[in-house]
């Protein structure tokens, strides 16, 4: 059925979007990848092939042999897509608004600025180690510099394969997953600085080893140890889980810190009648619920990205239509070659040192 919105414009119901998404999926064969972040909404990972965090997705982008690959997540996820697609596979993204606040909070000009600052202040080039979520651009000076990707599962790997070779590192966008790190390897607060988001150093840089960007995830920061000290109280036994873009407080305050991935594969370990707290994207932690309806599982606090939340079932099936109808430039992520070569190598980087470490 066709409703009319306050616009007075004709919309289809909610049904009939996701029946056709459903046909054009059909038709569409083996042709079309759907890849679904965990945070994207139900009708949305209903609809995908395929759901992961950011670097599950980008593998399977990797490994996919279709030819065009829907990205439903934000900008930075489809980039990373697009920067390991082979050459003739399309990458396309349903909303070019759905951005980053946190990706934003690094320019690669500030970085730049910062890596000369670093050097200058110790004497030393800082390798750079950038988070998956961050823009193309900052990725490929990360290649290009000689550093590498990291996320939030083998941030700890990487992070000790360069203090362990005796580089300075320089540690972008998020502050709290290079804090957290950090204190998971040991280092001491003495041996750890902050960088402005203009890339500003702190003149004193003596003896310092980690240079934390000073930026943050909006979402993660609504989480708070007051949260998990009330579940603590409500109930005793459980086990509380939180993503590493928690401040440093929260993730002292919890069992575990762990990427969404990591999550999903705890909750499905802990078994019936466990007792769990997730501090994370709350559509995920709502997925889990109905996934594991024998486990008591209790979000810290219901925090949800409004840009994840851009990718609605009609944005996809605009992106569907435009497949079947040949029309998809307006969808399509690129990234110019030289960017791509540099940020393919930051990204070797990072699964040379995870495999071999
Ligand atoms: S959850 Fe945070 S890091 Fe992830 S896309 Fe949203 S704002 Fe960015």
């Amino acid at each position: 059925m066709s409703v009319r919105d306050n616009a007075g414009q004709m919309r289809e119901s909610a049904t009939e979007v996701l029946d056709e998404i459903r046909q054009l999926k059909e038709s569409l064969g083996g042709n079309v990848l759907i890849a679904a972040h965990h945070y994207q909404r139900e009708e949305i990972v209903r609809m995908a092939d395929a759901v992961g965090d950011s670097y599950r997705l980008a593998v399977i982008a990797s490994e996919s042999d279709a030819d065009v690959i829907i990205m439903c997540g934000v900008r930075f996820m489809a980039e990373s897509a697009a920067i390991l697609a082979r050459s003739d596979q399309r990458v396309l993204l349903p909303d070019f608004d759905a951005g980053c606040p946190m990706a934003d909070m690094t320019t690669r000009v500030a970085a730049e600025r910062a890596l000369d600052a670093i050097k200058e202040q110790t004497g030393t080039e800082a390798v750079p180690l950038t988070y998956m979520n961050s823009w193309a651009d900052l990725k490929a000076l990360t290649g290009e510099r000689g550093g590498s990707i990291c996320t939030s599962g083998n941030a700890k790997k990487i992070m000790a394969h360069y203090l362990d070779a005796g580089k300075n590192i320089l540690f972008m966008p998020d502050r709290n997953l290079g804090i957290n790190t950090a204190r998971a390897l040991g280092v001491p607060d003495h041996e750890i600085a902050l960088v402005s988001a203009q890339g500003e150093v702190s003149a004193d840089c003596a003896g310092k080893r980690i240079f934390l960007w000073d930026g943050f995830c909006p979402v993660h920061r609504e989480f708070t140890a007051e949260q998990t000290a009330v579940l603590r109280v409500t109930h005793p036994d459980i086990q509380i889980m939180v993503h590493p873009e928690c401040t440093e407080d929260v993730v002292a305050s919890s069992d575990a810190a762990a990427s969404t991935e990591g999550m999903a594969r705890d909750i499905e370990r802990a078994g019936a009648g466990a007792v769990l707290g997730v501090g994370t994207e709350y559509r995920f932690v709502e997925r889990m619920i109905r996934e594991y309806p024998d486990r008591t599982i209790v979000p810290l606090h219901t925090a949800y990205c409004s840009d994840m939340d851009l990718i609605a079932p009609e944005k996809l099936l605009q992106v569907l239509r435009g497949v079947a109808g040949g029309d998809t430039d307006r969808f399509l992520v690129t990234i110019d070659d030289q960017g791509r070569e540099d940020a393919r190598r930051a990204l070797a980087q990072m699964i040379a040192i995870t495999e071999n470490s």
